[in-house]
């Protein structure tokens, strides 16, 4: 707890020391909310489901983001969103996982919920309570979205500090290449592919290995290409190099 407390608050002060950040807070707000309702609504599309499922799982993606904010009981809500990994693999910061998992299917083993309330989609489908269910599959999907982009599944304490300094503004570009210049979601519904999901845990982790800046050729690849270019940001800025590089993260993550 102290660790990660620490960590977080090193964190607060590197991004929030100066006025520029807010701008780039404020900017990271409208991303997560855009970037969580496409991604679990271009889901959910896929899937077929009625538009009034597809708007039920859609919102109730956003949620963890404004259920989970700041500080309480000195604990830090960001470390539901997070998922960092080492060069081995190993989980040094956060746990998206047990978010998801709980949310999806109820906790595992005797750990207490990390879930909404302590309910979970599955309890909610075997009642066959269809909109609660869908409910928690949305809130559920936020995590594993979260975990597959690579500022929320790389360490960043290491040697990358700018992993935490740029963190804002590599997620503030997606935001406004999101369906404008680049136009990621785009690039994204094009996409047909997707993986089945038995394990949750054991998904976010694979989801997480494969994005991440120290266990990926991907993750590294864009984030150093992102350094190289001088962390762009705003509409249509960034190399051709550095898109088609991220909207292989992003398609992935759909996935
Ligand atoms: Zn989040």
């Amino acid at each position: 707890m102290v660790k990660r407390f620490f960590l977080w608050f090193v964190m607060c002060a590197l991004v929030s020391g100066s006025g520029f950040a807010l701008v780039e807070r404020e900017n990271e707000w409208k991303y997560k909310k855009y970037n969580h309702i496409d991604f679990a609504g271009l889901a959910a599309e896929y899937w077929g489901l009625p538009n009034s499922r597809v708007e039920n799982i859609k919102k109730a993606s956003l949620l963890p983001d404004l259920n989970q904010r700041g500080l309480s009981n000195l604990f830090n809500h960001q470390w539901s969103h997070a998922y960092f990994l080492n060069a081995e693999g190993e989980v040094t910061w956060g746990d998206a996982h047990e978010d998801f998992n709980d949310n999806l299917i109820g906790p595992t083993g005797d750990r207490a919920s990390e879930a909404w309330e302590e309910q979970s989609a599955a309890k909610f489908y075997e009642e066959n309570n269809q909109q609660k269910g869908d409910w928690y599959l949305g809130y559920a999907v936020h995590y594993i979205v979260d975990a597959s982009i690579l500022v929320h599944c790389s360490s960043s304490y290491q040697l990358n500090w700018d992993l935490v300094t740029h963190h804002l503004r590599f997620e503030s570009w997606i935001h406004d290449n999101f369906t404008e210049g680049h136009n990621f979601r785009a690039l994204m519904a094009a996409d047909k592919e997707y993986y089945e999901v038995s394990e949750p845990m054991e998904a976010l982790h694979k989801a997480a290995m494969g994005a991440s800046y120290w266990t990926s050729d991907l993750g590294r690849s864009i984030w150093d290409q992102y350094r190289n270019e001088s962390y762009p940001s705003g509409v249509g800025s960034g190399s051709k190099e550095l898109v088609q590089l991220v909207s292989q993260m992003m398609v992935n993550s759909l996935r």
